[in-house]
Formats: C-alpha cells, structure tokens, sequence
C-alpha cells in the first residue's frame, strides 16, 4: 500500500454507502477503511461485498510496523440491501443506527443501468421508468431521510450523492437513468439548503467514463473508449480510486465549507457543472 492523504477528521467517522461492494463505491470503502473509519455497506451483492472484505482484511493484516501515521483498518460491515425495497431500507437505517451510533457519513452512490433500461424514449414502458427510478433515484431521498434526523442531532454530517456527467452529455439510449442523475443535482442542492441550517452538507459527484471492472467488460469498447479519449483532456483511463478520493476530500472537513456543489470528475470531459 502506498502512501495516501490521511484526513484526521475521518477518523473513527461511521461512513454509509449504498452499492458500494464493486466500482467506485468498493473504491472509496477501500479509501475510507485506511482512514480509519467504520464503513457500513448496503449493497444487493453478497459475493462481491464478500470478496471485497476478504481483500481489506488482507490489508488490514499486511500493514506495515512502525508507520504511526497510517490508522488501522477494520473490514467494512455488510448487510445485503436492494435499495429499490424502502423497507428493508428503512430497517436496516434504524439497525445500523441502533447498532453503530449516528452516521456521519451518507453516500448514496448505488445505481444501474442494465440491459432493460437501453431503449429509446419511444420505447421506455412504465415498467422501465419505475425500475430505472427506483434503482436510481428513489433510495436516494429516502435513505437520506431516514439518515439525516441522526446527523442534525450532531449537528454535523456529510451527504455525497453520485450523479453523472450524463445530465450534460445525455447517454442517448438510457433516457430515464440519463433524467435520475439531473434530478440528483436538483435534490443535492434543495437538501444542502433544507439541512445546512443544522450543520449537514449536501454535495454531489460527477463521474465521466471511469474504467471500472464492469465499465471495461460492458461498456469501455475499443471504439467507445477512443470517442472517449476525443472528448477527454486527459487522454487515459479514469480509475474508481481517482473518484473515491474526491468522494472523501467531500466526506472530511477539508470540505467543511462546501455545501449544495456539484463536482465534475471527468478528465476535462464536460469543464463545467
Ligand atoms: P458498479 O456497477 O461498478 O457497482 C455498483 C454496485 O451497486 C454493485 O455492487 C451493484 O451490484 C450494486 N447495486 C446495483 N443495484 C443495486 C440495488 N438495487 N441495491 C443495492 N445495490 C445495488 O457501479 P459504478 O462504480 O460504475 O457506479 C457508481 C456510481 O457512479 C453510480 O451512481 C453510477 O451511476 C455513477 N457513475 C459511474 C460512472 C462510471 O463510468 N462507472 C459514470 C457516471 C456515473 P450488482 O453488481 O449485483 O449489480
């Protein structure tokens, strides 16, 4: 393991992510858990979030003597959770709460895009729509108000939605999942003005193309990458890591006086929100 950034107000932190098992998310709860945080997993995939942890908990045994300044890292705690089911989600909000004190970190960063949801606007069913906007927006307003009384009773507390660079450079052929990530800024910035009063910041990420596993296997094609590397100033793969980081530059009080902002991790795809 490297060398990394340690934020000290991380630290002992309770973080929550949602699909946070493969992608971005296992990213930065890889991130989180070398900062020393308690990081608590709902993801809808057991083996992933299961090979995830195996591959922390190495970590946590590899680390090296006499490096004072690297926390220790405990493995993060998974429960298995579909986001799209508002009661299990609400369930396990107040178990994870019961269990592990307040949450002072909130990542809504589960979503998807498969297979059923590439059809062209003349073709979204109202199953697609309602598949698409549960899996990708719903959860997000619920789980953060099932979170947030935690939070304001802290008086402090850090919520990063994930959104997209799609709201700029729309995915044509992934029309609803394309309108989820405009509405995430539209809600980033009416829950960072609803809940600043209270000390709770509300900010938003925007990936690009990030070349994550299933990104490279589904998505990332010769031809698609090249368009992507046409648009991009940076002519190379993003890597999740390089989205986690800023995820967690948002998630410690480095940030502490930004709220309701939108940022774009892109390699100079789109240059602004
Ligand atoms: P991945 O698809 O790599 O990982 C998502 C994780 O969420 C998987 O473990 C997945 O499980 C899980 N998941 C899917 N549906 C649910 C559900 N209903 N309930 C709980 N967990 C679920 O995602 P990325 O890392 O690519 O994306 C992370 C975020 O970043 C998303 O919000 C995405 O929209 C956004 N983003 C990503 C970009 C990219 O290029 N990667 C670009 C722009 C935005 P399973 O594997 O079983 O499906």
């Amino acid at each position: 393991m490297a060398e990394y950034t340690v934020y000290p107000s991380l630290r002992g932190k309770t973080v929550l992510i949602t699909g946070g098992a493969e992608g971005i998310g296992a990213a930065a709860v890889e991130l989180f858990c070398q900062q020393g945080s308690k990081v608590i997993l709902f993801d809808i995939s057991e083996p992933s979030a299961t090979a995830l942890i195996d591959r922390i908990k190495k970590q946590a045994e590899g680390l090296p003597e006499g490096q004072s300044w690297r926390p220790a890292i405990t493995p993060p705690i998974f429960y298995q959770c579909d986001v799209t089911d508002l009661d299990r989600l609400k369930s396990l909000a107040e178990q994870t709460i019961d269990e592990h004190g307040p949450i002072h970190v909130l990542i809504n960063n589960a979503a998807a895009a498969g297979a059923k949801s590439r059809v062209p606007s003349t073709e979204v069913t109202p199953q697609v729509w309602e598949m698409d906007i549960n899996t990708n927006l719903r959860h997000i307003m619920f789980l953060t108000q099932y979170i947030v009384p935690s939070m304001q009773k802290l008086g402090s507390g850090s919520i990063i939605n994930m959104g997209s660079i799609t709201w700029r450079i729309p995915a044509v052929g992934l029309p609803v999942y394309t309108m989820c990530k405009a509405a995430i800024m539209g809600l980033t910035r009416t829950h960072s003005k609803e809940f600043g009063k209270d000390g709770v910041r509300v900010n938003s990420v925007m990936p690009g193309a990030i070349a994550t596993e299933r990104q490279r296997k589904e998505v990332l094609t010769p031809e698609y990458r090249a368009e992507v590397m046409a648009a991009q100033s940076l002519q190379r793969d993003l890597l999740p890591e390089e989205v986690a980081r800023v995820i967690l530059f948002l998630a410690s009080d480095d940030s502490s006086a930004v709220t309701g902002s939108s940022y774009v991790v892109d390699g100079g795809w789109v240059s602004d929100p």
